[in-house]
């Protein structure tokens, strides 16, 4: 994990034991270790969550905080090099594979939007189009003045070893050297999110208020799933943060 100030190469799985360390020290929580598969009821009522496993857990106010689903395309090799050398993130992870030859996998307009951004840790750049992401005339001549390779065979699947990633093979089977490859997935919601009938935005993001409420009282959301494009550990600390004074505000208030 990398951006993360003070815990700069920190794994994830350490975080999270890290945290729940830190609040278990604090007397008040219970940890369940399982997936929420019902969420129902109401700000009067109060809500009640229920596991795949059966539990049930009574709560005034809840915050939504499951991420997003990542929604991969179906190629060869992607998961044993996914979140090493190939990556989601340039700003988490583009250091460490600094001046060495990218590939970045057009499969949205975003990623051949934002080209010039990759020139900050590589020159050495090939986009890989999926069907229906050819630039304009303008755009491509732009890229090509650039330097940028433009490659419009498909990727069949990823090759490399222990090491990382160090090719793609093409449709037609030839090999295109590259030690690191930038791939932003689709995503969508968990099957709890999609349930809950939240309001979303174009994008599909959870709509919040300035105190992270979504539009069913009660309800707060806080994390990935209230925005698309640079997604983080930073961000959804704070929108964590930023969520948990509204609930405590919001519960003392209908107390009074
Ligand atoms: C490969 C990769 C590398 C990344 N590297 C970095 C990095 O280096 N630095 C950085 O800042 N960010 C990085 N990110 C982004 C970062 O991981 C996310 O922005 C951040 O974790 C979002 O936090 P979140 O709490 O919204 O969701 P998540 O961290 O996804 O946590 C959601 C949790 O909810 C659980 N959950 C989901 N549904 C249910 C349910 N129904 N019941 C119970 N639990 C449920 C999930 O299992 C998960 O544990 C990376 C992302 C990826 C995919």
């Amino acid at each position: 994990m990398g951006a993360v100030l003070g815990r700069d190469g920190v794994l994830p799985a350490d975080l999270r034991g890290l945290g729940r360390q830190e609040v278990a020290g604090y007397g008040y929580a219970r940890f369940v270790d399982e997936k929420v598969q019902a969420l129902e009821g109401d700000p009067r009522r109060g809500f009640t969550l229920t596991t795949a496993e059966g539990s049930l857990a009574k709560a005034s106010v809840v915050l939504l905080a499951c991420g997003m689903v990542d929604i991969f395309p179906d190629l060869p090799g992607l998961s044993a090099y996914w979140g090493s050398s190939i990556i989601n993130c340039p700003f988490c992870h583009g250091y460490e594979l600094r001046g060495k030859p990218w590939g970045i996998f057009v499969h949205r307009p975003e990623m051949l939007e934002a080209a010039e951004i990759y020139r900050t840790w590589t020159d050495d750049l090939i986009f890989f189009l999926e069907p229906g992401m050819e630039p304009d005339p303008a755009r491509q001549e732009d890229l090509a003045a650039k330097g940028f390779g433009l490659e419009r065979r498909r990727i069949r699947r990823f090759l490399g070893d222990d090491a990382g990633l160090s090719a793609v093979e093409l449709e037609d089977g030839s090999l295109v050297a590259r030690k690191a490859m930038v791939m932003w997935p689709h995503q969508k919601h968990c099957d709890l999110i999609a349930s809950l009938d939240l309001e979303t935005d174009a994008q599909g993001s959870v709509v919040v208020d300035q105190g992270f409420r979504t539009s069913r009282g009660g309800l707060y959301a806080a994390g990935d799933l209230l925005y698309q494009g640079h997604q983080n550990v930073n961000t959804a600390m704070h929108m964590g943060n930023l969520a948990a004074a509204s609930m405590v505000f919001d519960l003392a208030k209908s107390r009074r």
